[in-house]
């Protein structure tokens, strides 16, 4: 699509099983700031079956308008009629900046978007900004195995389109004040769109926490020394009523799995409190971290990248400090 008469920012909302994915309210908090640089409307689209309610969460966390397609074949995420619907959609308002978290969802559905429509899309990104002349949308991303930073521009076709990683951009507060207009959609759809048959879904287990959402993480490296250390951290863990991440490479030893790895490579938090344990705080670990509002690192070596980051810094050996706090919280 050229760039004529094109404007306004869209957010994809995700919602799975009725409920906003934390990545769309987090792309409303940036998509709000982009909007208002560019003094532009800022909407949600929604799609779903007997999801109409949501709307007006959207609207609360940053959008000025919410544009819904309820259909019993959006029912659950399939490929055909959510790309189906979301190009009809583009096609009918044509916005300037389409974002998309970058989970399973929207890694699907970013892709089959932008080659339908004929326009680029910039993937897995990290941060987000307006090139200052221009109004370009910057799009930057690990490149190259996360060793470089790249930042990406779409500067002939339109819309401009990015998958943004969850937990990269920050929610705004939720304000019950805001209003705006919900436009419902007719979506046109029929029996040709639902080529693939959902035979099962397989629900992931409600006892895996996410780590990008913990409010306190207790993060292990290979300064723990073996598989069975970890279950010290989880009892810090549950005495400060967080959760256990950790570094690659005991991602990589096998001591923990893939979906607890805090860094470029695997998950973004900020969370109130992050606790480093034997992890040297190399650069791609330290990406993933480093908005954590208080970081205490506990390390045996004094000249430990870490500690240039840590709020709180400890030396010592970690399998020898963290039973002393857990000792000293229990007798808080
Ligand atoms: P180490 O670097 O081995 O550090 C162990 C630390 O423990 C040391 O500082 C040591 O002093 C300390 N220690 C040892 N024993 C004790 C003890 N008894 N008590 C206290 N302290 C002790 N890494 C990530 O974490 N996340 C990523 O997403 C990621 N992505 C990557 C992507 C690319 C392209 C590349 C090239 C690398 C990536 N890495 C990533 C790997 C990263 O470079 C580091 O190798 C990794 O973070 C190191 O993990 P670590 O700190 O646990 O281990």
């Amino acid at each position: 699509m050229s760039s004529l008469g094109h404007k306004g920012i869209w957010v994809f909302a995700e919602q799975r099983d009725g409920e906003i994915q934390n990545v769309s309210l987090e792309l409303l908090g940036k998509g709000r700031e982009l909007a208002d640089e560019l003094k532009t409307e800022l909407t949600a689209v929604l799609l779903g079956e007997g999801i109409k309610d949501l709307s007006k969460e959207l609207l609360y966390y940053g959008a000025d308008k919410v544009i819904v397609a309820d259909h019993p074949m959006l029912n659950i995420y399939i490929t055909e009629p959510y790309t189906k619907v979301m190009c009809d959609a583009i096609k009918g308002h044509n916005p300037e900046i389409i974002l998309i978290g970058a989970t399973a969802i929207g890694r699907d559905l970013a892709p089959r978007i932008s080659a339908r429509i004929h326009t680029g899309l910039t993937a897995d990104c990290t941060s987000l900004e307006i090139e200052e002349e221009t109004k370009n949308l910057l799009m930057t991303r690990p490149a190259f195995g996360g060793n470089i930073m790249a930042t990406i521009i779409c500067p002939e076709h339109r819309p401009q389109m990015s998958t943004v990683r969850p937990g990269v951009m920050v929610k705004r507060t939720r304000d019950e004040g805001r209003r705006g207009d919900i436009i419902e959609l007719s979506p046109e759809l029929n029996e040709s769109h639902m080529n693939v048959e959902v035979l099962e879904v397989v629900k992931e287990s409600k006892k895996k926490v996410k780590i990008e959402e913990a409010n306190v993480l207790v993060s292990g490296g290979r300064g723990i020394g073996k598989k069975e250390n970890f279950e010290v951290l989880e009892k810090l863990a549950k005495e400060l009523g967080g959760v256990v991440s950790g570094s690659r490479a005991v991602v990589d030893a096998g001591w923990i799995e893939r979906d607890y790895q805090v860094g470029q490579t695997g998950k973004t938090v900020r969370p109130d409190l992050y606790i480093a344990c034997g992890i040297s705080g190399a650069i791609q670990h330290v990406t993933g971290m480093e908005e954590s509002e208080l970081i205490i690192a506990i390390n045996k070596n004094a000249d430990a990248p870490i500690f240039e980051l840590a709020d709180v810094g400890i030396v010592g050996d970690v399998n020898k400090v963290i039973p002393a706090l857990i000792d000293a919280l229990k007798n808080s």
